[in-house]
Order: structure tokens, then C-alpha cells, then sequence
């Protein structure tokens, strides 16, 4: 069974060909500058590539040049659109109206572009891909919304709902409903896996550190907290998003720079996090250059985001009254040795205890890096959300889900 996975974006349409019989990519890509101009890099698992500027109005000319590139070409991989069984797309935000991965018939498509007002950046060029994706591949092909939100859904009152008046939830719909939840659902999964153990027995908290940042408690499979909110901007210091803040902060900046609130918002998600502190780049890695090369405020960004960890690591320690793992994964998490030891370091009253050995040069593998006598695993997780969305596809349209 073949199934093409779809990230979209508002300028970009991001996608994966996977091959289910044995889980691997056959090709990948992205169109991007969709709006804008046009361009395609697509790469067929041999090597073969394409890289061309092309013109894309809008998603579906994306659309239409992804099926050329994967039936005709030099880097065509399938024959027709008929070999690919079924369509899935990632959706950030699924609300309380989606708390399971769906089959994506019109009201559901004309659902989630409904839900724009709650995640202005994503939701309305999900429904735009999707709406254009329906026009292009065969009606025959089965489409299915993968929501990040879902894995929250889980979560109890007392954890997503904020201290405001009822009223706020009730004719608004402003609570915490948390995201990377297919990443978080996906690593939780794969550490059960590595651990031997069945994941209902399991205390974990989930961290997924990159550009975005989230970190989750997983008990029993489920998450009970996560440290996003009603927008992808709570949390932890991130590379351009602030973090948590306390709301009287940002009326007040608000009202001495005289921001309108969507600016305010551009403020606090586009020009905070690691570039607004370090003034230097929003990138980790520039960070910790220029961090070794005395740059007081990278090292200081740098030191917020592994504070910041720490943190909910001990407080969602306490909620789950003890810890089996600790998970890091994403581009920091997957990369960043130095990030892992520092936040493991003097953890040994929660029985955190790292191997600074196996922890060095992971580079993305899956690999343990605690100590053998740490109470509790610490371990590099590579986050795969590709395929979480593919294998759910494929177990909705066999009825398995
Ligand atoms: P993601 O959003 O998951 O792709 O992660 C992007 C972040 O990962 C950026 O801040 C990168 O600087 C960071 N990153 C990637 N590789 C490394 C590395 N080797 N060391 C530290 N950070 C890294």
C-alpha cells in the first residue's frame, strides 16, 4: 500500500511517498513559495532530483506539478495516481471538534477551515490544500486529517483550562489544547517500543525541542499536560516565539509601543524567543556559536530553554507521582549533546542520572543515555511525524482505527 503524506503550509506543500509494506519513503519534496513564484524539490529514494522554479498561483498548480513529477519525468516514481492508496494530511488544529484522525469529506474540510479563527497560520491552508488536492488526485483515493491537537484530548479540565472567567471556554473556546501531539503520540510509542515495555505501564515526559518546542506528560499512553496552549506559543522559549509570559506583560509592551493585537501577536511569535533575546539568529546552532564566541545573551537564551526544561521535567514528575523516561526529541533534542547533559545534570533527587558517554554524537539515532544504575531511562528519540500519518491513514481506510 502506497500513501502520500501532505504538510501545508500557506506557501509551501511539503510531502512524502511511503511504501507501507515496509515503511519507507519512495520519494519526497516540497513546493514551496506557492503565491509567491513557484519552486519543486522532489527526490526519488535513488537520488534522482528535480529542482525547478516553476508557477504556482496556488495549491492546486502545486498539486498538479507534484503529480507530474511522481508519474512522468526523470524522477517519476509511480506509473499513475492510481497506485496511491490514500492521501494523508497533517492539521494543527483540530479543536474539540477533533479529537481522532478522520476521513476528510467536505463539511469535515469546511470544519477545520472553521476552526482559522483558533490558528490563523495553518488551519485555512490546510483546508486549501486539501480542497485543491481533491480537485487534482483521483476522487476515487480515500483523504485523511491527521490532528495535531488529538493526542491532548486526553488531557483532564484541571490541566487545559486557564484561570479566566468560564465564559472564555464556553462562548469562545480559549483553553489549552496543546500541539506536536503526532510527534509526542509517535516517540512515546517508540521508546515503549525500545524499552520492552507496554506503554499503559509507563510515566514519560515527552520532549520535542526545535524551531517549535513542546514538552508532554505521557502516563499510560495518554497525554494528561503539555506545555503548548490555546496557540503554539506557550511554553518554553522558542526560536522565534516568547514562551510563557505573564499576560500583564504583554498588555503592557502592547500599550507603550502602541501595537495593534496582531501585531502584539507578530511581536511575541515572530520576533521573540531565541532571536529576541540573543539579538543574534533564532537557529540553535548559531546561538551556541556565538555563545562560544562570548556572546552573553545567545548563551543566556541558551541557558532560558534548558532552565525552562528542567522545570517541567520536576513539575511533571510530581503530577505523575514519579517518572519511568524522559524523551528528547526534534532538532535540539535529536542533536543538541550538550542541551541533553545540561538538563540532566543534578537530577539525581528525581533518579535522573545521564551517561555523559553514551549521550555524545548521537546525530538523530535512537539511543539510551542514561546511566546504568539512573531509576530513570533517558533516551534520544528521532521523531518521525510522516510516518505516524501515514500509518494511521492506512489503518482508517482498512478499517482499522
Ligand atoms: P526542527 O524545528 O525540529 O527542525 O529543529 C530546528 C532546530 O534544531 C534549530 O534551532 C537548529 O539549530 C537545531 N539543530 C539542528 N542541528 C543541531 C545541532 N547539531 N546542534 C544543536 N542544535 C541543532
Amino acid at each position: 500500500m502506497k500513501i502520500l503524506v501532505i504538510n501545508a503550509g500557506s506557501s509551501s506543500l511539503k510531502y512524502q511517498l511511503l511504501d507501507m509494506d515496509d515503511e519507507s519513503v519512495i520519494a519526497k519534496g516540497n513546493c514551496d513559495r506557492i503565491g509567491i513564484g513557484g519552486h519543486i524539490k522532489h527526490t526519488a529514494a535513488d537520488g534522482r532530483t528535480i529542482d525547478v522554479d516553476c508557477d504556482f498561483p496556488t495549491h492546486t498548480e502545486a498539486f498538479e506539478k507534484l503529480v507530474e513529477v511522481l508519474t512522468t519525468g526523470e524522477a517519476a516514481v509511480i506509473k499513475s495516481m492510481d497506485e496511491i492508496n490514500a492521501v494523508g494530511h497533517r492539521i494543527v488544529q483540530g479543536a474539540e471538534i477533533f479529537n481522532k484522525t478522520t476521513l476528510a469529506t467536505d463539511e469535515v474540510i469546511q470544519q477545520i477551515d472553521d476552526l482559522a479563527e483558533l490558528a490563523p497560520v495553518h488551519n485555512h491552508p490546510h483546508a486549501l490544500a486539501l480542497r485543491a488536492c481533491k480537485k487534482v488526485i483521483p476522487a476515487t483515493t480515500p483523504q485523511v486529517v491527521v490532528f495535531d491537537t488529538a493526542f491532548h484530548a486526553t488531557m483532564p479540565e484541571k490541566a487545559f483550562m486557564f484561570g479566566m472567567p468560564y465564559e472564555c471556554y464556553e462562548k469562545y473556546h480559549v483553553r489549552k489544547y496543546g500541539f506536536h501531539g503526532t510527534s509526542h503520540r509517535f516517540v512515546s510509542q517508540a521508546l515503549a517500543d525500545a524499552m520492552g515495555k507496554d506503554i499503559k505501564d509507563l510515566k514519560i515526559v515527552s520532549c520535542h525541542l526545535g524551531n517549535g518546542s513542546s514538552i508532554t506528560a505521557v502516563e499510560g499512553g495518554k497525554s494528561i499536560d503539555t506545555s503548548m496552549g490555546f496557540t503554539p506559543l506557550d511554553g518554553v522559549i522558542m526560536g522565534t516565539r516568547s514562551g510563557c509570559v505573564d499576560a500583564s506583560a504583554v498588555t503592557f509592551i502592547q500599550n507603550k509601543l502602541g501595537l495593534s493585537p496582531s501585531e502584539m501577536s507578530d511581536y511575541l511569535n515572530k520576533k521573540s524567543g531565541f532571536l529576541g533575546i540573543s539579538g543574534v539568529s533564532s537557529d540553535a546552532r548559531d546561538l551556541g556559536a556565538a555563545a562560544e564566541e562570548g556572546n552573553k545573551r545567545a548563551k543566556l537564551a541558551l541557558e532560558m530553554l534548558r532552565y525552562e526544561i528542567k522545570k517541567y521535567i520536576g513539575s511533571y514528575a510530581a503530577i505523575m507521582n514519579g517518572l519511568d523516561a524522559v524523551l528528547f526529541t526534534g532538532g535540539i533534542g535529536e542533536n543538541s549533546d550538550d542541551l541533553r547533559e545540561d538538563v540532566c545534570s543534578n537530577m539525581e533527587y528525581l533518579g535522573i542520572k545521564i551517561d555523559k558517554a553514551a549521550n555524545k554524537g548521537l546525530r538523530g539515532k535512537l539511543a539510551k543515555i542514561s546511566a546504568p544504575d539512573s531509576k530513570v531511562e533517558v533516551w534520544v528519540v528521532p521523531t518521525n511525524e510522516e510516518l505516524l500519518i501515514a500509518r494511521d491513514t492506512k489503518a482508517l481506510v482498512e478499517g482499522n482505527l
